[in-house]
């Protein structure tokens, strides 16, 4: 299964059934899986720690520990994700599309594009 042959509704159907299996959406709630999701970017954001972009581009290359310790953080903040839109019942794509729109309202091409903010 790789991004470009999977749909949105498998994956958060897999994660689901994870859960299922052993009983464990009793422990979640919105707030609780809101909580989980942020401590897993948290450990993201921990793989970037005192590192400059120099030393990131070198270990996305070179670096098969920290790769393998990225993904799976980054999994894991798709998988808190995945599990509060489940619960919620957000329609993840429908989601994402309307913030999109949104941000091409907030953001016109012509007067954003190259700049990160009003004053670049
Ligand atoms: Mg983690």
């Amino acid at each position: 299964m790789r991004d470009s042959e999977t749909h949105v509704a498998e994956l958060k159907k897999m994660v689901e059934d994870f859960r299922d299996a052993r009983d464990w959406k009793q422990y979640n709630d919105p707030k609780n899986l809101a909580e989980a999701l942020s401590i897993e970017a948290a450990e993201l954001l921990e793989c970037f720690l005192w590192k400059d972009k120099e030393a990131v581009a070198e270990k996305i290359k070179n670096d098969s520990v920290w790769r393998e310790r990225f993904t799976e953080e980054l999994a894991d903040v798709f998988i808190y994700s995945f599990h509060l839109a489940n619960d919620t019942g957000t329609d993840i794509t429908e989601a994402v599309k309307n913030k999109i729109a949104k941000n091409e309202q907030k953001y016109p091409i012509g007067e954003w594009k190259g700049k990160v903010n009003k004053n670049v």
